[in-house]
């Protein structure tokens, strides 16, 4: 049972009934599409006509569409209807320590249009090319975009807007939100990267891992950051600054320095840059190199044994990390996330062995996954930063 939260709940209103309600048939509509409005009636206990005056305002609001005649049981055929899917309603923007992807999104999730560049270390530079794009895309859509999600491989302050600090560029104190907003004309939400692949796990995700209540999301990537969902949303801490797990220190002399600059921190055993260093010691400069991550798990792939010994030995210290969360959280599930789950077929043994080494007898163990939202689960997330907040539940519970 949760204990009332008295600065953040309000006295019950006559709307709260409604909202909650509205919220509901939202959600029926967003994970049953196509659905009729029998059906939602059937699996909610709902009034047929409180839902038919949900769904046109749902309508009138532009959220949700009727789309051709189901099955009939007996009379009429019902009509279905789905999420609208008309127009691109949010765009995303996911800002790595490389490049920097803006796309375009229907309410359910599906990218649009897309574009991307590489990042450049000046803040000024990267904002700007944001702002264009960005500017692109609205002007494009005539008016159907309604906010910007912005990603970032740091810490931020979600409240302010704020990137707080970014340590790959050293950018610090940083008002994002409030310059790219002051430039578009649109609200801009921000996030730091593992909590918005999370948040995008929790709502868009396959349903191995969206229906759980508490999982959290360890993305791999320059750094390793990790992003916790608790009872159902993202767990932040008191300044937003939780999850930084990936300065956890589980050893000493990591193959690479962390992005704090110190060689003991679970980031830098098991980052993308931390396989590409074992791949280099493996190979003593022998071969083509690979001239990123994505090529090293290429190799891997198509069956190089130092390419496969490198990543399987990051596998191992990223268990060690995630064993460490296992027994401290007891989550139902962690979620990988990250190019490295393309390797999964070799690497998921040596993950659960080394969980299953460290996670004492007659404790629960987590369900151990691969990320289940497919390419490019970052900018997914920064999707998801614009859109999860039009199903959630708006009232305080
Ligand atoms: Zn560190």
């Amino acid at each position: 049972m949760r204990r009332l939260d008295l600065r953040k709940t309000q006295a019950a209103r006559l709307n709260t009934i409604r909202d909650i309600n509205r919220q509901i048939v939202l959600n029926y509509v967003r994970e049953r599409e196509p659905i009729s409005r029998a059906e939602i009636a059937r699996e909610t206990n709902l009034q047929r006509s409180t839902i038919s005056a949900i769904v046109e305002a749902l309508t009138a609001e532009g959220l949700v569409e009727e789309v051709g005649e189901g099955e009939s049981t007996g009379g009429r055929r019902p009509t279905l209807l789905r999420l609208r899917t008309k127009e691109a309603i949010a765009i995303g923007v996911a800002i790595t320590p490389t490049c920097t992807t803006v796309a375009t999104s229907d309410l359910a999730g599906r990218i649009i249009e897309q574009s991307e560049f590489l990042t450049n270390p000046d803040p000024e530079k990267t904002l700007k090319a944001v702002v264009d794009l960005v500017r692109d895309f609205s002007a494009g859509n005539k008016g159907s975009i309604e906010a910007v999600g912005v990603s970032l491989p740091g810490l931020v302050d979600p409240a302010t807007g704020n990137a707080v600090y970014v340590p790959y560029f050293k950018w610090r104190d940083i008002p994002i939100a409030k310059i790219i907003s002051a430039a578009v004309g649109l609200p801009v939400v921000i996030d730091n990267d593992a909590n918005a692949v999370a948040l995008a796990e929790l709502w868009f995700g396959r349903p191995e891992v969206s229906d759980a209540r508490d999982f959290i999301l360890v993305l791999v990537a320059e750094g390793v950051g990790t992003g916790i969902i608790f009872d159902g949303q993202v767990y932040r801490g008191q300044s937003g600054a939780a999850g930084e797990f990936g300065h956890m220190v589980i050893g000493t002399h990591a193959p690479v320095a962390c992005s704090c600059g110190n060689r003991d921190c679970w980031e830098a055993f098991s980052s993308e840059r931390a396989a590409l260093a074992r791949y280099l010691k493996r190979s003593e400069g022998k071969g083509p190199a690979p001239a990123s991550f994505r090529e090293l798990v290429d190799q891997a792939l198509a069956g190089e044994a130092n390419a496969k010994a490198a990543l399987v030995d990051t596998a191992r210290c990223l268990g060690v990390g995630i064993s460490n969360l296992v027994v401290g959280f007891s989550p139902e599930a962690v979620v990988v996330g990250g190019e490295i789950a393309r390797a999964w077929s070799f690497i998921e043994s040596a993950i659960k062995e080394t969980i299953e080494r460290s996670v004492r007898g007659g404790l629960p163990s987590a369900r151990i996954l691969p990320s289940t939202l497919g390419e490019e689960p970052v900018l997914r997330g920064a999707l998801s930063l614009v859109l999860a907040s039009k199903f959630a539940a708006a009232f305080a519970a």
